[in-house]
């Protein structure tokens, strides 16, 4: 199965190098056909150290950023702000090779690594903004004990019954480590702790490892990006849009909506503007979200799932490329020019990101 897929992949790898030598990138890329549609990327997190290693799905190293803001710049393409490229989308009246950039969650990482560089390139951004943590200023609890046990991977076996779990973690598997956090992030929500009380278990599960959490925290390592600097970066020009207050959708239709109000109003302490664009925590969706965000007077959703967008998308269920770190840069570049879409059927991402 695992070679099955890799050899799929060096087929498709193949095959690109071939049509873009042959001229064919360039040819969708200048069509009609490309030119009636709208690439939106989704990233989420630029590694401050090795979290690509850890989550290759949701972080990227900063020279991969880099390097596709440099295929952007170089093959021309129209970076346009999120709810500008929308309406035009809508109207027909996109210019060639349009895309537009986004970010999920807001981390820190966006602050210190990816901003100065979007900033240098000349790119309008949106950050769907989760706002719990950002008030917090502290790691996100699953995330950080989910990242200091893959640190800690080459210590053998583990008693953590002091916090809930209650047989001998495995470090050295990444099934046992994901078990034991999930036992552990449900002992902490079940005795209804703070996020600063989620705090000291995760500062206690790091003396368990031999971390030296004060260091991780102080390099904001799972941080989100706290209001001084969501304002600095708003009053520079970033897009800051929906993403719920505590990163999740829940099934009752006044919890929901509660989720989308708290977001935006605390969005809207640190910046100004109007916040009508919104981005499913998880790229998860049911059918009833659509109408209730139409309650909140939101005009676009984006999703996890692979596709561009065309003028007959639904603009509450937006497809997007969810860039990783496993992409090459050819690939990138075949999906930002298009010509991806016409080899491969649709797709979902898998995302599990769950940062609370
Ligand atoms: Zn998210």
């Amino acid at each position: 199965m695992v070679l099955s897929d890799r050899m799929r992949r060096s087929v498709r790898r193949a095959a690109l190098a071939v049509l873009k030598t042959g001229g064919a990138f360039h040819l969708v890329q200048g069509s009609d056909w490309r030119r009636r549609r709208l690439s939106i990327l989704c990233y989420h997190g630029i590694s401050l150290d090795d979290e690509h290693e850890w989550r290759p799905y949701l972080f990227i190293r900063s020279q991969q950023l880099e390097r596709r803001l440099e295929i952007l710049r170089r093959g021309k393409y129209a970076v346009q702000p999120l709810g500008e490229a929308l309406e035009r989308l809508y109207r027909n009246d996109l210019p060639e090779r349009s895309v537009v950039l986004t970010f999920d969650d807001g981390t820190y990482d966006f602050y210190s690594q990816a901003y100065p560089r979007l900033k240098q390139a000349g790119f309008p951004v949106t950050v769907y903004l989760t706002t719990y943590y950002s008030q917090l200023e502290l790691p996100v609890f699953g995330l950080i004990c989910s990242y200091m046990m893959w640190k800690a991977r080459g210590q053998g076996t583990l008693d953590l019954r002091e916090l809930g779990v209650p047989q001998a973690v495995v470090l050295d598997s990444a099934e046992a480590r994901q078990h034991a956090v999930d036992q552990l992030v449900a002992w902490a929500d079940g005795q209804d702790l703070s996020g600063a009380q989620k705090n000291e278990i995760a500062a206690r599960l790091a003396q368990f490892l031999n971390i030296d959490y004060r260091e991780l925290v102080a390099k904001r390592v799972l941080q989100l990006m706290n209001q001084r600097e969501v304002k600095q970066l708003a009053d520079d020009g970033v897009d800051f849009q929906l993403h719920t207050h505590r990163h999740r959708t829940p099934l009752n239709e006044e919890m929901f909506r509660k989720e989308i109000g708290e977001n935006r109003q605390r969005i809207s302490q640190a910046a100004t503007g109007t916040r009508r664009h919104f981005c499913y925590p998880s790229g998860a969706y049911r059918p009833e979200f659509l109408k209730w965000l139409a309650a909140e007077d939101i005009v676009s959703a984006t999703t996890c799932d692979t596709g561009i967008a065309t003028p007959q998308s639904n603009p509450l269920l937006l497809p997007r490329l969810v860039d990783t770190s496993g992409r090459s840069d050819l690939e990138f570049e075949s999906w930002v020019n298009g010509i991806a879409h016409f080899l491969s059927s649709r797709k979902r991402a898998r995302l599990a990101y769950a940062p609370d």
